[in-house]
């Protein structure tokens, strides 16, 4: 789905690349959790999904 959306991939993580605010590098599209690398724990995709959803909001504001 990242690639087809033209997200640009980090080739160290083969993950979409995205900035400190959760951004890719698509205007409008933010990504967070497992998309992101290989499998992480559940606590950290769900605190990374917070803060990609705090900055989603600001976004929208
Ligand atoms: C069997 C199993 C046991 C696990 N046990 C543990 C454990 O004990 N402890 C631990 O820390 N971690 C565990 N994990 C890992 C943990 O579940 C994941 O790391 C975590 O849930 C990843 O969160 P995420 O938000 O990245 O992805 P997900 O939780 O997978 O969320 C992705 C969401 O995107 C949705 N989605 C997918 N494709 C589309 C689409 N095309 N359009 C719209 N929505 C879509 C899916 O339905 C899903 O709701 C386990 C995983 C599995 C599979």
């Amino acid at each position: 789905m990242a690639r087809l959306g033209s997200l640009t991939i980090n080739p160290l993580t083969r993950g979409p690349k995205i900035d400190a605010e959760f951004r890719s590098s698509v205007n409008g599209v933010f990504v967070a959790g497992n998309l992101l690398r290989g499998v992480e724990t559940a606590d950290r995709c769900a605190i990374e999904g917070m803060k990609a959803g705090k900055s989603i909001a600001r976004y929208l504001k």
